[in-house]
């Protein structure tokens, strides 16, 4: 099932999300339902306050081919789609800078500066604690994830100056929000 993606301005987007108390059926079905919503936008990450819930879930989809090519080794043995359920990150060095976008702001990109590698602990789909290190735009997508489950958004990594440059189209997706506007 194909959710409705929620748009910048709206609450939800603000909300820290709950820790899962159990990996019961209906959060795999959850988990399904993302899945489909994310390659239907189509887009490599979403966290669940993005179709309107509030469990501590993401699940990102880097393909091999979007990788930064040095990252894509190191990222190998991560298999996708990386389903996040309860993340924490543990870990993080270097730093890198890229374009970044979000299904939450449609038409809207800025390079941001992230950590080059992170290290996340999370439960898998069967409930079992693992942890994983990522490079790249893997790395990235974990990061802007995890910020959704703390209620921190693009535009909060964004600079001054680059929240200016599209303060028009913020504004509007604002008014969009409240009228209750979805992505689609
Ligand atoms: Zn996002």
């Amino acid at each position: 099932m194909v959710y409705d993606i929620f748009i910048f301005g709206q609450e939800v987007l603000r909300h820290k999300a709950q820790p899962v108390a159990a990996v019961t059926p209906e959060i795999r079905k959850l988990v399904r339902d993302m899945l489909d919503t994310m390659y239907d936008a189509p887009g490599v990450g979403l966290a669940a306050e993005q179709i309107g819930r509030e469990e501590a879930l993401c699940v990102i989809d880097v393909p091999a081919n979007a990788e930064i090519p040095a990252c894509v080794a190191s990222n190998a043995a991560i298999t996708m789609p990386l389903i996040l359920i309860n993340p924490v990150i543990t870990a993080t060095a270097g730093q890198q800078r890229g374009e970044e976008g979000c299904l939450s702001f449609p038409d809207i990109s800025a390079p941001i500066t992230r950590p080059m590698q992170v290290t996340v602990a999370y439960l898998d789909l069967e409930g079992r604690a693992q942890t994983a290190t990522a490079q790249g735009l893997l790395a990235r997508a974990i990061l802007h994830e995890t910020d959704h489950l703390n209620g921190v958004l693009l535009v909060d990594r964004m600079s001054a100056i680059q929240r200016l440059a599209v303060a028009g189209k913020l504004k509007r997706m604002q008014q969009e929000a409240a009228q209750g506007a979805h992505r689609r």
